[in-house]
């Protein structure tokens, strides 16, 4: 099994560093090999991603990454951003499943902005489209048309899905089902968009394939709703491109605890990049204060959704748990009554749970 370290800007590296002395304590057979993504992949070699990166991240069953970005950045030319790089290899691996759980644990359901009654234990996970949509879609742009005798700027985009591109994110949803509480809620627009019309009549048919598994559809302004009112009826959602955009953001901050929060990326044959849902959190960087549970557990989530070993990913998720019960908290989830800890400190208490 090889896996390709990309440990990147920021917080980057402090964070990976943890969760790759978490990933070598499981003492499972991996080939580690690190490289560069981002402003550091910049500086070096003043790409984003370079050949080498590539080279690698083709080559590797798995990638893991940090976080890329910084100020330093910001005012390069756009072929020079950190940002490309990220957009880069998403696109060069063919990622186009994105998965984003939003875990509130029992012991950190004060950090939500809901009652804790309404949060409290939340478990969702919400699966992405990510290369096709309204995003992709051609035509789009801004141009000058006449429009009802009047010469304006007009702005338009298309939204389009193929049958097969909605079939596929649909089983990623199901098969991600299939090792939680076998419930699919499908999300769309179809009262108003063809697109979406089709999007839930694929979600039907797909559904025939999974007889083990509960299918439901909800309309995305519902969606957004139910999200905030009553975020436990959900088990697994699925949805487009921009719905998920939206949708996956709102469940990450239903949790308030960004420093908690992994994801995953895949392609057709469950080779994945793994990173948390955060940025390179620049105004902390180097202080040894980040915290790396995040990356911990996108880690957890390349054991279970790359390696299939279910085993691994339960005992990392039960450490962080028993870290977290324990009382131990870096300084974003730290609330009186508990300890606070540095970066170091809390991987070293994920490694002792272990
Ligand atoms: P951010 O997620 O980096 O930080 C937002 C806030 O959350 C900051 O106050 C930060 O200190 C805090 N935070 C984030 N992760 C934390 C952690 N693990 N532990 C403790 N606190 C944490 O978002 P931002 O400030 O909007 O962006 C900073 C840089 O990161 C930008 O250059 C942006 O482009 C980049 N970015 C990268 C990714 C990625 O690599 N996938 C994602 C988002 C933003």
């Amino acid at each position: 099994m090889k896996i390709c370290v990309l440990p990147g800007d920021g917080i980057g590296p402090e964070i990976m560093t943890e969760a790759v002395r978490v990933l070598q304590v499981l003492d499972l057979k991996f080939e580690l090999e690190e490289a560069l993504l981002g402003g550091c992949a910049v500086d070096a070699t003043g790409e984003p991603y370079p050949e080498a990166t590539r080279k690698l991240a083709q080559e590797a069953d798995a990638v893991l990454l940090g976080a890329v970005g910084g100020p330093q950045w910001d005012s390069n030319p756009r072929e020079q951003r950190p940002e490309r790089g990220l957009l880069g290899i998403r696109k060069h691996l063919g990622l186009f499943a994105n998965l984003r759980p939003a875990i509130l644990y029992p012991e950190l359901a004060n950090a939500s902005t809901l009652k804790p009654e309404v949060v409290a234990g939340l478990d969702i996970l919400i699966v992405r489209e990510l290369t096709g949509d309204i995003y992709f879609g051609q035509p789009r742009g801004i141009e000058t048309r006449d429009v009802d005798g009047k010469m304006q700027r007009f702005g338009f985009n298309t939204m389009h899905y193929t049958e097969s591109e909605i079939r596929r994110i649909l089983r990623v949803a199901f098969e991600a089902s299939r090792k939680r509480n076998r419930k699919v809620c499908s999300v769309d627009k179809m009262n108003v968009l063809e697109c979406t019309q089709l999007w839930r009549d694929v979600a039907i048919e797909t559904a025939l394939e999974y007889p083990d598994v509960e299918l439901s559809h909800m309309l995305v302004d519902n969606a957004a709703m139910q999200l905030v009112k009553d975020p436990k009826q959900f088990d697994v959602m699925v949805t487009g491109n921009m719905f998920g955009d939206i949708l996956s953001d709102e469940a990450s901050m239903l949790t308030g605890s960004i420093g908690m929060l992994p994801s995953a990326s895949l392609d057709e044959n469950n080779k994945g990049l793994y990173e948390p849902s955060h940025g390179s959190a620049p105004d902390i960087a180097g202080k040894g204060v980040a915290n790396p549970l995040a990356t911990i557990l996108s880690v957890a989530m390349m054991l279970r959704y790359t390696f299939a070993n279910e085993v691994a990913a339960g005992r990392i998720e039960t450490a962080v748990k028993k870290v977290l019960a324990k009382g131990l908290r870096t300084g974003d989830i730290y609330e009186t009554g508990t300890q606070k800890v540095g970066t170091r400190e809390m991987g070293d208490a994920v490694l002792a749970a272990l």
